[in-house]
């Protein structure tokens, strides 16, 4: 079996090149697979794993636009529509200038394991452009998203595929793609774009689910302990969607966070962070964490990362690969019990085998930040049904789901003798759903 995995790593690595994030990504589910081919040969017989590995489809197109001052640029767009075995295709769109292919490929293979993980019926996609939102006027982002949704609308359909947001495309961006969509097909197709504003057929706790389902995943974990957030020091990394509302469920279940950052550096602030105000400074008026810093009193340290401040529960919530050996080794020394990941991928594999030997509980992304898609999948459910839920009502299903998913981990983690590991529970139970479903589709 470690043969079949070695051949097919081989395969993907060589067809395609220069995607290490996809590779890093392929490599690290593989890494947990030996056990479950040798238990099911049928998946081997049926070559589930190339077919894994290889999207079903992949679209890359031209965006272009005209700025304010009247000058035209040209960006890349992508939908990389991953395995439909489960369902529609599912996952987000990512406005950054380091958007590629190999970034989109790595987002939509760990996609298609998380949406598995929620007993949702989704498959997995992932989009996106490297065009930059920072720093553009909202004539400019509107101007964008349209020629983006131009191309990009004759491939989607609530019962083909449904976007949602990712770094750099919330709930703005979102409005403008619908807008345009809308536009478009003459079709008010609600159930096509998820993250939806509430007064246009969104769902409420979409906006806070993956935050809040990532931190309701670490108590889980900490729970394990017999411990919980209550009266920890907690550092998150990022300050946007998710980190923002990992920092409010945190602080609701009694963490003190005491650090969050951005791409410039992070902010250490021992009072607690004031979220109203973080919101006001990254949200509202689109301003950098330094400037949250310098109303609040606290201290910016620029160009850093901010795991060096010392945590007992960390949550990184802001891009891939951010944590890394030299940080983990920082965290543990200050006493962290766990890392649950709100982001994609933000631990290096390095780092991981680094936690994990120290006895640190590492929550991986596709179970940890799963509530956001879950509620995604629950925004899909009221737009079929033409209802609305209440808050308390979507936050309930949202935590059921999050339970589920951690014990589900866990239980089969403990079925293929690696109790306690997170990491292979969750690339085993997403699998396998997946490869059932496959093998019941036949060769397609
Ligand atoms: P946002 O755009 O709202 O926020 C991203 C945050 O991360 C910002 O603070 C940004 O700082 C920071 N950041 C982005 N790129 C870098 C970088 N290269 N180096 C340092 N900091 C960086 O995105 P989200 O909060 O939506 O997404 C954050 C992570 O969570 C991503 O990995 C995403 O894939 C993942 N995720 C998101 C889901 C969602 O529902 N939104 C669902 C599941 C996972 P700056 O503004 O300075 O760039």
């Amino acid at each position: 079996m470690r043969q079949q995995l070695a051949h097919v790593l081989e395969q993907v690595l060589r067809r395609n090149p220069g995607e290490q994030e996809f590779h890093q990504a392929v490599v690290e589910v593989f890494d947990s697979l030996e056990p479950v081919l040798r238990k099911n040969p049928q998946y081997v017989d049926a070559a589930v794993l190339e077919r894994l590995c290889e999207p079903e489809r992949q679209l890359i197109f031209r965006v272009p636009w005209v700025d304010d001052a009247g000058t035209v640029h040209t960006n890349r767009g992508f939908r990389v529509e991953y395995n439909s075995a489960l369902g529609p295709y599912k996952g987000g769109l990512r406005f950054h200038p380091s958007v590629y292919l190999g970034i989109v490929k790595f987002l939509g293979f760990e996609q298609v394991f998380k949406n598995a993980l929620t007993g949702m019926p989704i498959g997995g996609g992932k989009g996106g452009s490297d065009f930059d939102p920072r720093g553009r006027s909202q004539g400019e982002v509107m101007r964008f998203c349209q020629s983006f949704m131009t191309e990009l609308y004759r491939h989607l359909g609530e019962h083909t595929d449904v976007p949602a947001g990712d770094i750099g495309v919330g709930g703005r961006e979102i409005g403008y793609l619908f807008g345009q969509y809308k536009r478009i097909t003459n079709r008010y197709e609600s159930g096509v774009l998820t993250g939806k504003g509430l007064t246009w057929g969104g769902s409420l706790v979409r906006t806070e689910a993956t935050g809040y389902g990532t931190v309701l995943f670490a108590e889980r974990m900490l729970q394990t302990r017999g411990t919980s957030f209550d009266g920890r020091r907690v550092v998150v990394s990022g300050s946007g969607n998710v980190a923002q509302y990992a920092i409010q469920k945190a602080q609701q279940l009694g963490g003190h966070v005491v650090a969050c950052s951005d791409s410039t550096g992070y902010v250490l602030d021992e009072r607690g962070i004031d979220l109203d105000l973080l919101q006001q400074t990254r949200e509202v008026e689109r301003l950098p964490v330094s400037i949250y810093a310098e109303r609040r009193g606290a201290t910016f340290v620029p160009g850093r990362r901010v795991w060096e401040v010392g945590a007992q529960v960390a949550l990184p919530c802001a891009t891939q690969n951010e944590l890394d050996e030299d940080s983990a080794a920082a965290l543990v020394r200050s006493g962290v019990i766990a890392v649950a990941e709100g982001a994609n991928m933000p631990t290096t594999p390095s780092a991981v085998a680094l936690l994990r030997d120290a006895g640190v509980l590492f929550g991986p992304g596709k179970a940890a930040n799963a509530g956001g898609v879950a509620t995604s999948a629950l925004e899909m459910q009221q737009n079929a049904s033409r209802d609305s839920w209440s808050f308390e009502y979507t936050e309930e299903r949202l935590a059921g789901i999050m339970h589920s998913i951690h014990d589900r981990c866990l239980a089969t983690a403990d079925e293929y003798e690696a109790p306690g590991n997170y990491v292979v529970g969750a690339n085993i139970a997403g699998f396998t759903k997946v490869a059932d479903a496959m093998l019941a589709l036949g060769v397609v």
